[in-house]
């Protein structure tokens, strides 16, 4: 368990009919688009994702009185998924930057389309 990667966060959602083992520490909730018994690791508490059965997104409930006491995860392990979390906000940040300089040069390559234009248009 200890040896899982975090890179991305990636919390694999089951069907509850698929013959799955369900742990004490998986959450089982239905989708309340489709009804589909849905299941998915204690780790996507709170996670927004998409139903497997009608791809609507769905929010993971927090299961009352969860508390880390109950979960197999020692401090190293929640420190790590920590770090993954932090990793994928400071790449959607990345991202965020890269498209909003991509948006400057859009309006100023628009600015010149459009000074072309109003030239072109005062010389007829
Ligand atoms: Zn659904």
């Amino acid at each position: 368990m200890s040896n899982e990667e975090f890179d991305e966060v990636d919390v694999p959602i089951r069907e509850n009919d698929d013959g799955a083992e369900i742990r004490d520490t998986d959450i089982v909730f239905d989708c309340p688009h489709c009804g589909k018994n849905l299941v998915i690791d204690y780790r996507g508490a709170g996670l927004e994702i998409n139903c497997s059965e009608c791809g609507e997104s769905v929010l993971v409930p927090i299961p009352d009185g969860m508390e880390l006491n109950d979960l197999d995860l020692d401090p190293g392990e929640i420190l790590k998924q920590l770090f993954a979390t932090r990793r994928n906000y400071q790449k959607a940040e990345l991202k965020i930057q890269s498209l909003k300089a991509r948006l400057v040069q859009l309006q100023e390559a628009l600015g010149v389309v459009q000074e072309v234009v109003a030239e072109g248009l005062s010389q007829s």
